[in-house]
């Protein structure tokens, strides 16, 4: 057919769409709302919707191509159960599946207690089910192991925000990229995981080209490729540079003394640290020239709005709540928080991650950013679920490295894991597989068969996934959003919350019989009263008819805040924030003689976390088809490695091959390797084989981005074709199609 007939037939078919209406996009945090459209049997357009705040009508890619992955042939239809990890699974109903789970939860809890129980969950769960499942579990069962893959992403984020702020949850809001002088992004690839809010930094640079970026990153990454000033940090030197950039501040005089003086604890202790630093050795393990770093900080200094985003660069590292702490005390030395245009902002990676936070999945929480340790949060949770004192236990539960160590040690016996994917994103795979392997059992919610994951489990429960259900969601800016079912899940698959209050009521607990997903949000939102996150006043008929609210929204006449913070009251009881020095610390596995290089680890701008979805959208898959580690040109000279061979990386943990890319955005020393494809795109290729597990002191985040690797080119007989990414600009042009408005 020719390009000409092609796009008529198109625009045919466009002009019959019927709109199946809105639903928030159920990948990244950045949380745009979509519009589907389609016809009897699919979606076959997905648009941004223009009048939605987080979003104005942008899209990327990932959002444009869901339509592929709703009716897949692996859509899970029915719960599925083995008796045996060799058996096949077969199909049974709902009352044989909870029998099966209820039985052997029973047992366990009643030979080795509830600690031998754990529940695994994601920042994709809406908050409904969030809730329910701290509500059950820690609430009725009395097991505080709940985690979710949050921990690998946001819980230094977390720690950094409730350390030096005294609440969990971001000042500001996007809106604040149109106000700011200057955006610092440290650690963060924006333009391939946040890119509608990166579209937004750009068009907010276009605007006023006198806006200054600064991109803080070890690779020259599309983010950096569009800033002003690109410092490339050495891997793991954030705390060296943000307390070199500390001390110049200092130096120019940029202190805001008043902000200080009024607002903030801590400072003379953290001037002392600083002076007694040597800024040439800080600029030296931080991998900057001085001079560079000092052209920074004049800018900073000229600043009336100074915004920083960050994201996994700071947060995957054993020490990244001190590397939150350290930027954030650039912001209280400069006064620029709590106004338009300023404060830290840390970009959540998943659509209901910070949902997750504030209804308490992590395992020291409790819902409305409660915790267990603290004995009042306590027994205000068991009093509202009415239940006796001393149900919920006073000690955090296992995070979720910690989690599958002790099921490996056999500590753990069950794990229930819902809308994730550990056996590609945890670190140390082959110890993740060891553990999976010895649990008495695993329960796994999932709308695909098979995943990594649902191919190790005992039972598969099959999830309703967004636009299927009714689910509400909070993103990187507070913004609490509802979205409403728009067509039927598979055959018996239902809503994560029902599966859980199904199963606590087949447990015998009472206060889980709901009728719907707004009942349960209007039960949740009352523990949020007077709490920082008070979301009370967005309650579900209010969210249903204007569709998002920011939080605090604590009565339902409220507008909801955009920005917190705006007195200068922060949430400690004394209401100033905390100048906290921290020191610059290495990482916990440095390179050496047998182990030469640095491996870090990220995302891709068309794929998102396991593939799970966007391994079945032909248009991404062919941009990006398989997975590759990127080498300096420099380093792969010396060890004879061409584009496309094959290279062994080997780390303590394990071995993988992958073919080359050869880029100078990676430093020498360095590779780099997105960890999106696991073992069913091929036996032993995720680069999580090679990670390290090693976690965080307080956050207890894993360092994802920095472990010692070495490099071997794979002897061939012939050279691997890789294949080359197609530019998205080719593919839109041949679809005649605006970027937005993708269509298979
Ligand atoms: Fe979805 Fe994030 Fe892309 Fe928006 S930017 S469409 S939320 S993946």
């Amino acid at each position: 057919m020719s390009r000409d007939r092609m796009g008529c037939a198109q625009r045919q078919k466009e002009a019959t769409l019927e709109l199946l209406g809105e639903n928030i996009c159920p990948y990244c945090g950045v949380g745009c709302r979509l519009k589907f459209e389609g016809e009897a049997g699919g979606v076959l357009r997905v648009r941004g919707v223009e009048s939605a705040a987080a979003n104005r009508g942008g899209i990327c890619a990932k959002g444009a191509q869901l339509g592929p992955t709703i009716n897949t042939p692996d859509r899970l239809a029915q719960p599925r159960l083995r008796l045996g990890r060799f058996d096949a699974f077969r199909t049974v109903d709902w009352n044989t599946a909870f029998r099966y789970v209820r039985e052997i939860f029973t047992n366990i809890l009643n030979t080795h207690g509830p600690e031998a129980l754990a529940f695994y969950g994601s920042g994709q769960l809406d908050t409904e089910t969030v809730y329910l499942i701290g509500k059950l579990f820690k609430g009725h069962l009395g097991c505080n192991n709940t985690d979710s893959n949050s921990r690998l992403c946001m819980a230094a984020a977390v720690a950094g925000y409730r350390t030096s702020l005294g609440s969990d949850g971001p000042p500001t809001c996007y809106d604040d990229i149109d106000r700011a002088d200057t955006i610092v992004i440290m650690g963060s690839n924006m333009a391939e995981a946040h890119p509608v809010t990166f579209d937004r930094v750009k068009a907010s640079k276009k605007a006023r080209p006198e806006q200054q970026i600064i991109v803080i990153d070890p690779r020259r990454t599309p983010t950096a490729d569009c800033a002003d000033i690109h410092l490339p940090v050495a891997p793991g030197g954030d705390v060296a540079l943000l307390n070199a950039l500390g001390r110049m501040l200092l130096g120019l005089g940029a202190l805001d003394h008043n902000f200080v003086s009024d607002h903030t604890r801590g400072f003379e202790e953290y001037r002392a640290f600083l002076m007694l630093q040597n800024v040439n050795e800080l600029c030296t393990l931080a991998g900057v020239a001085a001079e560079e770093l000092y052209r920074v900080a004049k800018i900073l200094k000229a600043s009336q709005g100074f915004l920083s985003f960050y994201c996994m660069g700071l947060n995957q590292s054993t020490v990244g709540m001190w590397k939150n702490n350290s930027l954030i005390n650039m912001h209280l030395l400069l006064g620029q928080i709590g106004k338009p245009g300023a404060g830290p902002f840390s970009l959540t990676g998943q659509p209901n991650a910070m949902g997750g936070r504030e209804a308490g999945l992590l395992s020291h929480q409790l819902p409305g950013y409660r915790t267990v340790e603290d004995a009042a949060h306590r027994q205000e949770a068991e009093e509202f679920w009415g239940r006796s004192p001393g149900t919920i236990r006073a000690k955090a539960g296992l995070t979720a490295v910690e989690m599958f160590r002790d099921l490996e040690k056999g500590k753990i016996k069950a794990i229930w894991i819902a809308g994730t994917n550990p056996a590609v994103s945890l670190p140390d795979l082959h110890q993740v597989r060891r553990a999976i392997a010895k649990a008495q059992l695993v329960v796994v919610n999932e709308a695909y068969h098979p995943t990594e994951t649902s191919r190790l489990a005992d039972v598969i429960l099959p999830a309703a996934q967004f636009g299927e259900k009714e689910w509400t969601s909070t993103n990187s800016e507070r913004m609490v959003a509802y979205s409403p079912k728009l067509w039927d899940a598979p055959g018996e698959a239902l809503p994560d919350w029902q599966i859980i209050a199904r199963f606590a009521q087949a447990l015998g607990y009472k206060g889980f019989n709901y009728a719907s997903a707004a009942e349960v949000w209007d039960e949740y939102i009352q523990m949020t009263k007077g709490r920082p996150c008070d979301m009370s006043g967005a309650t579900s008929a209010r969210l249903r008819e204007v569709g998002s609210l920011q939080w605090p929204c604590p009565n339902v006449d409220h507008p909801g805040t955009k920005r917190r913070y705006l007195d200068h009251k922060f949430a400690f009881p004394d209401g100033k924030a905390l100048f906290l020095p921290r020191d610059h610390k290495e990482p916990r596995e440095v390179p050496d003689h047998e182990f030469p290089f640095v491996l870090t680890t990220g995302r891709l701008y068309t794929h998102w976390h396991t593939l799970t979805r966007t391994g079945k959208a032909d248009k991404l898959m062919r941009r990006e088809p398989a997975p590759f580690v990127e080498i300096n040109p420099r380093d792969a000279a010396k060890l004879n490695i061409e584009a496309g061979d094959m290279v062994q990386i080997s780390s303590r943990r394990g071995t993988i091959r992958l073919p080359a890319r050869l880029r100078d955005g990676v430093c020498p020393g360095m590779v780099f390797m997105p960890f999106h494809w696991g073992d069913l795109y091929g036996e032993g290729n995720a680069a999580n084989y090679l990670t390290i597990s090693a976690i965080g002191r307080v956050a207890k985040q894993p360092e994802l981005k920095f472990c010692a690797v070495n490099l071997e080119k794979v002897p061939q007989p012939k050279k691997t074709s890789l294949p080359l990414p197609i530019a998205a600009e080719e593919e839109i042009e041949e679809e005649g199609l605006p970027a937005e408005a993708w269509m298979y």
